[in-house]
């Protein structure tokens, strides 16, 4: 069973189909990355996965179940975007914590899961802080920490490190790829950088105009591209 499977998606807005018929299969622990040129539909497919935009056609499970109609709260999984909001008036410990809070977690299970992402992501001295005393790279770490405390059966990242300056963002890059082998989790990672895709990818999905292109390891999409267009996005050799 795959942990996520779109079927037969599409979604338009107005006139205008911006998914064209997405079929994709995530398997549990996989860690998944899609790459695509600007506008091509990878945020509306995210979104879609994430229940903030209902789809057009077609349906989406998350562990076997079928969560088409469900809510974003109702799905199993956590998300982590460009615009990292953190909420400025709470501290980092409260930030982290809210979502758990507002599923009722007790708090002496609350406090367990920020000591625990707090450790995992080197923020444990900055829980007392507000998000204005934070540093840009710390604020993304925070950011991923909301995320990380759910523990959800999907993570969703999209374009998650593109605010920040290129030192972080190998050092955030090498961090995920760590939490990713530690946790085991399955996730959903949409970048423009190639780099990025290819260390961080057990598969890459290649979207254009609405399409998935190509689906392979980065060994596969970048030594035996489909076409010109997946050999140039790549960077493959000619
Ligand atoms: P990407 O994330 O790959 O850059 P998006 O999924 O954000 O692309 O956008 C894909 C296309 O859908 C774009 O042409 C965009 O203008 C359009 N689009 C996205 N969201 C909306 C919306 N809410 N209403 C109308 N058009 C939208
Ligand atoms: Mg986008």
């Amino acid at each position: 069973m795959s942990a996520l499977e779109i079927r037969n998606v599409r979604k338009t807005f107005g006139d205008t189909e911006v998914l064209k018929e997405i079929s994709l299969a995530i398997d549990s622990g996989e860690f998944l990355i899609l790459v695509g040129p600007s506008g091509c539909g990878k945020s509306t497919l995210m979104n879609a996965i994430a229940g903030l935009e209902p789809v057009t056609a077609g349906e989406i499970h998350i562990g076997g179940e079928d969560v088409t109609w469900r809510t974003p709260a109702e799905r199993d999984i956590a998300m982590v975007f460009q615009s990292y909001a953190l909420y400025p008036s709470m501290t980092v410990r409260q930030n982290i914590a809210f979502g758990l809070e507002m599923r009722k977690v007790p708090k002496a299970e609350r406090d367990q899961a920020v000591e625990r992402v707090a450790d995992l992501l080197q923020i444990s001295q900055l829980l007392d802080r507000k998000p204005s005393q934070l540093s840009g790279g710390q604020r993304q770490r925070v950011a991923m920490g909301r995320a990380l405390a759910r523990e959800p059966q999907i993570y969703l990242f999209d374009e998650p490190l593109s605010n920040l300056d290129a030192k972080l963002r190998v050092e955030m890059r090498t961090e995920i790829k760590k939490l990713h082998q530690r946790l085991g989790t399955t996730i959903v990672y949409v970048t423009h950088d190639q780099i990025e895709a290819m260390t961080l990818a057990d598969r890459i999905a290649i979207m254009r105009d609405g399409h998935i292109l190509q689906l392979g390891t980065p060994d596969e999409v970048y030594n035996d591209p489909a076409d010109m267009f997946v050999a140039g996005f790549m960077g493959s050799p000619a």
